[in-house]
């Protein structure tokens, strides 16, 4: 088995454990890479893990791959500040607690659509999975010509 995508395809998800990233896409062991953290969210991380993704390893699309009912949605940025700040712990990211998963999609599919250090940026697709019932839309289908 190589350790290049099979499928040339890496996904950022969200951390939860409830997302079953085989199972919801369908996928095999050597097919994709995974980058998952809190929210699935296009962070500096996240995009270092794409560019090694696609410089070092071949892959050339990408899945953002969110999801309803996220730990992140509806949290707060302020309170999660201040309690990082009480345990003196100033970190220079922040939470990314956002209100609505589509827009916090459609954020993270600009940021990496701008990305230069991505050398593959026309096929990245963004999915909304919803645990409550197992289903899955794409809700910025971005036509291609
Ligand atoms: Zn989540």
């Amino acid at each position: 088995m190589s350790s290049k995508p099979r499928r040339r395809l890496a996904v950022l998800a969200c951390m939860d454990t409830r997302l079953d990233l085989y199972a919801i896409l369908g996928l095999k062991r050597g097919d994709a890479h995974f980058i998952r953290n809190a929210g699935g969210l296009a962070s500096e991380d996240a995009i270092r893990s794409l560019a090694a993704s696609q410089r070092l390893l071949g892959t050339e699309e990408v899945i953002v791959l969110m999801h309803d009912q996220c730990g992140l949605c509806g949290a707060s940025e302020d309170q999660f500040a201040m309690a990082l700040a009480a345990d003196n712990a100033l970190p220079p990211w922040r939470l990314g607690a956002f209100e609505s998963v589509e827009q916090a999609l459609a954020a993270s599919l600009a940021r990496l659509r701008s990305a230069p250090e991505l050398t593959h940026r026309d096929q990245i697709r963004g999915l909304v999975f919803n645990p409550a019932d197992g289903s899955l839309r794409e809700p910025q289908r971005v036509a291609h010509a």
